[in-house]
């Protein structure tokens, strides 16, 4: 089912200084200022000049996205305790972890720790901050009760943060540096490595799930 939203300012009532500004929504593609009623689960409303999908609320999506959330986390966890790659060289064995890979340019050259920290930032520190804040905001939502006291401080960094994570960009430099070594070494993968991809696998199924706006809304009218 799709449902157009109605651009606000056709209704004369609906002048910005006496408007009631809740069900108000800014067309991301086009800036069209949009009202959109309370949809049911599983409806759409799309800007009616440009087509865009504003708001595409589902049933259970706090739900689903604090158990893919958890189901990251958990997934996280192994990544970085496992090794996750070996190398095996003219009869030398090496492992190494994901953390040993982020070290490894604080103990190639002082002057490149820095890169250390943002390294393991952006791949293990950032992506967990991510998902905590998820469940944080989501959970109660979830569970059917009131949204905890910071929810929409939470909500909010993890959204900020979304472009930051970076897991799957490792995973693909990974890939991409793999078919250089493969030809000189033998490569074998951890269990570290396929942690990885399935996390990177749920986070990408859980941000198809989660619209921004909907999840506002519900966050609004649960307070
Ligand atoms: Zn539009």
């Amino acid at each position: 089912m799709t449902d157009h939203a109605a651009p606000a300012g056709q209704d004369p009532s609906s002048a910005p200084h006496h408007a009631d500004l809740s069900g108000l929504v800014a067309c991301p593609q086009c800036d069209l200022l949009n009202r959109v009623p309370q949809l049911a689960d599983g409806a759409r409303a799309r800007c009616p000049r440009c087509g865009t999908v504003l708001l595409a609320p589902r049933a259970g999506a706090a739900a689903t996205i604090v158990a893919l959330a958890m189901g990251a986390l958990v997934l996280m966890v192994v990544a970085v305790s496992f090794p996750f790659l070996a190398i095996d060289a003219s009869g030398l064995h090496s492992e190494a972890s994901v953390i040993d890979a982020a070290l490894s340019f604080a103990e190639a050259s002082g002057r490149m720790a820095p890169l250390s920290v943002i390294v393991a930032a952006l791949i293990v520190v950032l992506p967990v901050t991510r998902l905590v804040a998820l469940i944080y905001a989501l959970w109660p939502l979830a569970a059917g009760r009131r949204p905890r006291a910071h929810a929409a401080a939470a909500f909010r960094l993890a959204m900020r943060l979304r472009p930051w994570a970076m897991a799957e960009i490792f995973i693909i430099g990974v890939a991409v540096a793999l078919v250089k070594v493969a030809s000189l070494a033998q490569v074998g993968f951890g269990p570290s490595f396929w942690a990885f991809v399935a996390l990177v696998v749920l986070v990408a199924a859980k941000d198809t799930i989660l619209c921004e706006r909907s999840l506002w809304r519900a966050l609004e009218t649960a307070r």
